[in-house]
Formats: C-alpha cells, structure tokens, sequence
C-alpha cells in the first residue's frame, strides 16, 4: 500500500472463517486497557479485545461488528483480528442471541450451586454484544 494511502486494511479472522478483509479509513476497537483507534500508517501493536463492538469507517460510514475476545495486530498499515467469535451484523441471528441472553440471565438470577457464574456472565456480555450491533445496523 502505498505510503500516503488514506485508508488501511482491516481483516478480521476467526477459527471458522474470514469475517471481513476490506480497506477502512478508521478502526475502533476496545482493548482490555481502554479504546483504541486505529488510523492509516499507524505504529504497529498488539492488543488483547474484550467483548465489544468493533467499529471501522468506510466510504464515511460507520459500521460495526461483534468481536468476543482475542487480539488485534496492527503493522504495516494492516489491522489484524484474530478472535474466536466475530459476526457481520447482517449475519447475527436475533432469536439466538436473545435466547442466550435469557438463558445467561437465569442462571446468574439462580441460587443454584452448579451455576458458573463467570461463564453465564461471559455469554451474557456475548448475547448484549451481537444485539447491540444488530440492532445500531437496523437502525433501531
Ligand atoms: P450460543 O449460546 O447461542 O451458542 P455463545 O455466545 O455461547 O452463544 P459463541 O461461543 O460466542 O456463542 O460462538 C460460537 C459460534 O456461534 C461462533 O462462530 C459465533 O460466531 C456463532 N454465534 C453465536 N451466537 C450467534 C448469533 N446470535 N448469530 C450468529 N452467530 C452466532
């Protein structure tokens, strides 16, 4: 790419499938230490991702897509994500995300000993994250 380039290559991998591999303006993500924004030509890193939308630039538009974890890399005007679970919002199913959220929601209301309520809360921020982006592309 050249050296003056206005945009910069976002790729978003994960164990099944590449997500997106596109040029964007500007990257957003959140990082387990703060947000971090990613702009063309910027200095290479690597951050660890928490559950959250990650949000790009493109054309001038703003977009988003869930990202659950793993990291990104940023080198030679190139943002990698490499994740276990990143959905487009187009291909997030609302029924099923709405059903772990229900699910995560008892079990964390439960009394019930078995209950691991780290994992529920886990899969509770995964359900708020997939409706969230869903939801911002619906334009709700
Ligand atoms: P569920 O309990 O519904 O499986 P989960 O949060 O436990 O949700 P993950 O382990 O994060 O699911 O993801 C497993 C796989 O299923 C990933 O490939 C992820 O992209 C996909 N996935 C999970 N929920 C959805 C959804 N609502 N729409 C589309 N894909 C989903």
């Amino acid at each position: 790419m050249e050296e003056n380039s206005r945009t910069l290559r976002l790729e978003v991998i994960t164990p099944d499938a590449f997500v997106f591999n596109d040029d964007v303006e500007f990257v957003l993500v959140r990082a387990l230490d703060g947000d971090l924004g990613v702009m063309p030509h910027h200095a290479p890193l690597i951050a660890s991702l928490g559950i959250w939308p990650l949000t790009y630039t493109q054309n001038g538009v703003k977009k988003k897509i869930s990202v659950a974890k793993g990291f990104m890399e940023v080198s030679d005007n190139k943002v990698t994500v490499v994740t276990p679970a990143a959905e487009l919002p187009e291909s997030i199913d609302v029924k099923r995300a709405e059903a772990a959220k229900a699910r995560a929601e008892r079990r964390l209301e439960s009394k019930d000993e078995g209950v691991d309520y780290d994992r529920a809360e886990l899969a509770l921020k995964r359900a708020l994250l997939r409706l969230d982006v869903v939801k911002t592309f619906s334009g709700q």
